[in-house]
């Protein structure tokens, strides 16, 4: 980053969670139990299967156990609903997660639904959103919770603050916004209707972008000072991955921003795993 503007790197904060569930993990592993995440697949979406290929890597490399579970893209509602089902009967998986995209004609908020709130290690099951909207305990997906222990690995307040958030999906937009509020933060949730974006991202003391549009936020959408949580993750022709802030553009007006990659996404998988050793110790 440059020009005054501080890049809030995830790697750090990702490199300390995943040391504390090695930890958690070996210490479980004594006692009996091995930590594992079953990961339900039905797609050949390129960056999706990656996706899953790195959770696998990562979950190896902190001594969780984790079973991926390709059903094929030919899959019904009929055969993940029955996968899911022995999942989450079965005592040895402690964490479930449903990779999407699925098939067409699929319905993934009803699947997800199928998922325990005691094993929906990425916040899937509605029932998980309501619990945090409850203030309930409850896992919140893991995106959302790692755009907070960012925020809170590199000291960024949050008590009182005026913060915006772009986006209102149920995996990021809408459950980053119960978690703010949850910290006492001033939030507001712009989405495709808003009018005048930019009049009022520029009232955010802390921006969190997560819209999935490259580069879509710029100069005029950023407050001199503010922080920006960059979510987004797209992907560009020549293979690499962007995030929704044009970072060149805010560069030396936002005191801040988190780099894509590097920031958030770096540290959704360690709080993954994190999640699963939970799963598993309770
Ligand atoms: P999504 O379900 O497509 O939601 C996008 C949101 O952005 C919607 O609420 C939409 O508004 C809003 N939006 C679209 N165009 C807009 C505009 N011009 N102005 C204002 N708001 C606009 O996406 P998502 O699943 O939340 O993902 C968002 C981004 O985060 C994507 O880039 C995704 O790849 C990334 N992501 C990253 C991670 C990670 O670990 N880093 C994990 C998950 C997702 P409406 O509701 O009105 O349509």
């Amino acid at each position: 980053m440059d020009r005054g503007t501080r890049e809030l790197s995830g790697r750090e904060a990702a490199a300390t969670l995943r040391a504390k569930v090695a930890e958690r993990a070996a210490a479980l592993a004594a006692a009996g139990t091995v930590a594992r995440l079953a990961v339900v697949v039905a797609t050949d979406d390129g960056g999706s299967r990656w996706y899953v290929r790195s959770i696998g890597k990562a979950a190896a490399a902190v001594g969780v156990d984790c079973v991926v579970h390709d059903l094929g893209v030919d899959a019904t509602s009929t055969d993940l609903g029955a996968r899911l089902a022995e999942l989450s009967a079965d005592p040895a998986v402690h964490g479930i997660i449903l990779q999407t995209p699925l098939p067409a004609g699929v319905d993934a908020a009803e699947l997800a639904g199928r998922i325990p709130p005691a094993k929906d290690v990425d916040g899937a099951n509605p029932e998980s959103l309501g619990r945090l909207a409850a203030g309930l305990p409850a896992f919140a997906p893991a995106t959302a919770e790692a755009v907070l222990r960012l925020l809170d690995h590199h000291s960024v307040e949050l008590e009182g603050r005026e913060v915006v958030v772009v986006g209102r999906s149920t995996v990021v937009g809408k459950p980053v916004a119960l978690l703010l509020l949850a910290r006492n933060a001033t939030v507001t949730v712009c989405h495709s209707r808003t009018r005048d974006l930019a009049a009022v991202t520029r009232r955010a003391d802390v921006l969190v972008a997560a819209v999935g549009r490259a580069g879509m936020i710029g100069a005029e959408h950023v407050a001199p000072g503010a922080v920006v949580v960059d979510v987004g993750t797209n992907a560009t022709d020549d293979g690499g991955l962007v995030g929704d802030v044009d970072a060149t553009a805010v560069a030396g007006r936002a005191s801040a921003l988190t780099p894509v990659p590097g920031g958030v996404g770096a540290v959704t998988t360690a709080l993954l795993l994190a999640h699963t050793v939970d799963a598993a110790a309770s």
